[in-house]
């Protein structure tokens, strides 16, 4: 019985977690469509280095994206490569929480296996295993690209006078 109400909280806690991740990343696509409004009303002109815009890996520019949706990935206005990219630097709460994901599902699979929980015809605790497995996986590539993308950009922009910390975004 014991064992039953843990996987219960846990499966309530996992539930949590999620729901606050996709709470936050609605929340944050808000502001960010905003700010991206403000930078195209501020300047258009895709030499001009801008931490709001999505930028290039191909042609090298924020020359703006379309597309997006659901069935169309997100293209460059200019070259219609796919490969474009937010550069915004990784922030250590961006890192704590991918961590904190995959540290989760880790921990309940530890919990469960500990504690013997018994959800036939599938464990419980591989479930979370596999979760944990698979948010480390899907965190270390979204973030190996986004920091190629980032250090990129970086070479770029200093290139037409940006400096790194002169203002914060
Ligand atoms: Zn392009």
């Amino acid at each position: 019985m014991e064992s039953q109400l843990i996987a219960i909280v846990a499966a309530v806690l996992v539930v949590v977690v999620v729901f606050g991740i996709l709470a936050y990343m609605v929340i944050s696509a808000i502001v960010r469509g905003k700010e991206l409004k403000d930078a195209w009303n501020e300047c258009d002109d895709p030499n001009v280095p801008d931490l709001r815009k999505y930028w290039c890996r191909k042609c090298k520019g924020h020359h703006g994206i379309y597309g997006g949706g659901e069935k169309e990935t997100t293209k460059c206005n200019n070259c219609d490569s796919d490969d474009v990219h937010r550069v915004t630097p990784i922030t250590l709460w961006q890192k704590f929480g991918y961590s904190l994901f995959t540290l989760v599902c880790l921990s309940l699979g530890i919990v469960a296996e500990t504690l013997g929980v018994n959800t036939s015809p599938i464990q419980i605790a591989y479930v979370f295993y596999g979760m944990a497995v698979l948010c480390a996986f899907v965190f270390g590539y979204v973030y190996r690209t986004k920091s190629a993308a980032r250090n990129e950009w970086l070479i770029w922009a200093k290139e037409r006078g940006y400096e790194e910390n002169a203002k914060k975004i």
